[in-house]
């Protein structure tokens, strides 16, 4: 396991003598199967983007806007994008990968955000996939239109707080306005 989740930081190295999985792993105690499931899937690289599926279909570029770069998890634990909207939802998300994706420590907010994360990018690569007219067009095979982006991103921030709802979280409220609010007086890394 320690092996995969090395493969999917790269180019981040991971320093496995500072990180005690131990801990990631018992955090994950109070949880039912279900959302273990989820962070174990976060971490073992199975989440159910288009890069991964097998057979010939189509493959999306990253669902959240970036260009050039294709719909896989490698992407996703960087992606600049998908980070402004988790960190939209939670402001408590640390700047730090290792951090946010559970492997330092973890407390129980923490998984349950993760659990967040999975469900929010799965609902989105779901309406992905059953609106495949709109988002695979041949204009959009490098990066979204800028109208599917703003489609992504709300399916993204419903799902994420439905699955926070579930949870007793309260996130703050999704709007684009909010979200370009937010970062005109976002004040940096905390
Ligand atoms: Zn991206």
């Amino acid at each position: 396991m320690t092996e995969s989740i090395s493969t999917l930081f790269q180019p981040c190295e991971l320093d496995w003598n500072s990180i005690q999985f131990n801990n990631s792993i018992s955090a994950l105690q109070p949880f039912n199967s279900g959302n273990v499931m989820k962070v174990i899937k976060s971490w073992m690289n199975a989440w159910t983007t288009s890069s991964r599926m097998g057979g010939a279909h189509y493959i999306y570029p990253c669902l959240f806007g970036c260009k050039d770069v294709t719909d896989r998890l490698g992407h996703y634990i960087e992606c600049p994008m998908m980070f402004s909207l988790w960190k939209f939802m939670h402001r408590g998300l640390s700047i730090q990968a290792t951090d946010r994706w559970g492997f330092n420590a973890p407390n129980k907010r923490d998984i349950i955000h993760i659990c967040c994360v999975f469900s929010a990018h799965h609902a989105t690569s779901a309406h992905v996939k059953q609106n495949h007219d709109t988002y695979g067009t041949a204009d959009q095979t490098k990066q979204f239109l800028i109208q599917s982006q703003r489609r992504t991103w709300s399916i993204f921030a419903e799902a994420y707080e439905a699955t926070a709802r579930d949870f007793e979280l309260s996130c703050p409220r999704y709007t684009l306005a909010a979200i370009i609010q937010w970062h005109l007086s976002y004040e940096g890394p905390n």
